[in-house]
């Protein structure tokens, strides 16, 4: 029986409380969730020499001998810390995992249900920690609109893949594709929409090639469908993200907020202290709010640009510089209500950073011509 956390938005990394945390008595063995390859080797290390012991790090980057070794050296209790993308989990029954930690807020609350409900499979208390912080908002947002598959992009990955088909046969190197502008993992999803909309079929293929068979002509009907499908796959991607964040942000029991998301109506009987929400003591103190300053690499990046971006293309009615820093910000004026601006994705992503700081980004986009203002009494932004 686990205990549910999660931790609201401070500007900090969620590392201080997490070590602290991991040294508490009967934490271990722990399985800490990174967002990303990079951040799991990185935090391996970091916990590594905080706790004085071996952590292992795993990704699905790594060589297979590499990846089975850690596992194995995890389940038999060799080590009893991993640090992991969501690649860590496949075959992995481990009964006696004490902890289990998200080191940053996960894709939907699907995914987070099944790593966090790795915690205590022998019905012994078991810990589920989430760190959240306002940054992953942002992030979720960038890596949904970088996902996002135009017309444009299926059509040329599409014309590149069927451009030389002998016997209706495709075989070639997926760099050949990504060629056409799409990243690896677009032309993956590509691939899929493809596949789906009956233009061709798949065969199994080495990581970095792609095979298969032409099975139609990719024509208006088949590029028709093909982009209700992306459509559909983005809008999923959207209400993942409108779930996971009320889950997060909610003021109510996490483990009735889990039961109600998988349909299960009946009060939980949890024989330790819930939740956050029902328990408040069982959330550790937090460290001091870090001043000044946090506009890290990823704050002061893509992150935020994306961000701005979307607010200015999906506000409805438009809106202006400040009331566009406002949304970001997360203000809750009467306007912000009114026109329901608190729905948009990226509502509320920067309410880390100061006004100033937004705004001048903003300016800045203007300075550069990836924004346009309008002019007039009451000047609103557009995409240039
Ligand atoms: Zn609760």
């Amino acid at each position: 029986m686990a205990q549910l956390g999660a931790e609201l938005p401070g500007p900090m990394t969620g590392f201080a409380r997490l070590h602290k945390k991991s040294v508490e008595e009967g934490a271990l063995p722990a399985i800490v969730y990174a967002g990303t390859r990079a951040r799991t080797a990185e935090l391996a290390e970091r916990l590594g020499s905080a706790l004085g012991r071996e952590v292992l790090a795993y990704h699905a980057g790594l060589a297979r001998d590499a990846r089975a070794d850690a596992q194995r050296r995890f389940m038999s209790g060799e080590v009893d810390v991993v640090v992991a993308t969501n690649a860590f989990g496949m075959g992995v029954d481990k009964a006696d995992v004490r902890t289990v930690a998200h080191e940053s807020v996960p894709g939907s609350v699907e995914a987070y249900y099944q790593e966090a409900g790795r915690a205590g499979r022998d019905g012994d208390p078991a810990r589920c920690l989430l760190f959240a912080e306002g940054r992953d908002k942002g992030l979720h947002v960038f890596f949904i609109q970088r996902g996002e598959l135009g017309d444009d992009v299926i059509a040329r990955v599409a014309r590149r893949l069927l451009r030389d088909v002998p016997d209706g046969r495709y075989d070639l190197a997926l760099d050949d594709l990504t060629a056409a502008g799409a990243d690896d993992d677009q032309v993956r999803a590509i691939l899929g929409i493809l596949a789906r909309v009956g233009v061709l079929q798949p065969a199994p293929s080495s990581p970095d090639r792609v095979r298969g068979r032409q099975l139609a002509e990719f024509d208006r009907r088949a590029k028709a469908a093909a982009r209700t499908l992306a459509g559909e796959a983005q809008r999923v991607r959207w209400r993942q993200y409108r779930s996971v964040w009320g889950f997060v942000e909610s003021s109510s029991c996490r483990r009735v907020a889990l039961l109600r998301h998988f349909g299960d109506a009946r009060p939980p009987a949890p024989e330790v202290p819930c939740c956050d929400v029902c328990e408040p003591s069982i959330v550790p103190a937090a460290p001091p709010r870090r001043t000044g300053g946090i506009v890290s690499a990823l704050d002061g990046g893509g992150d935020l640009d994306a961000a701005i971006f979307s607010v200015v293309d999906q506000a409805e009615p438009t809106v202006g510089r400040t009331r566009a820093v406002e949304i970001l910000r997360g203000g809750k004026s009467k306007v912000v209500v009114k026109y329901s601006y608190n729905d948009l994705p990226a509502y509320g992503a920067f309410s880390h950073l100061p006004n100033d700081e937004v705004l001048s980004r903003v300016d800045e986009l203007l300075a550069a011509g990836r924004l346009r203002s309008t002019g007039g009494h009451y000047p609103k932004l557009e995409l240039a």
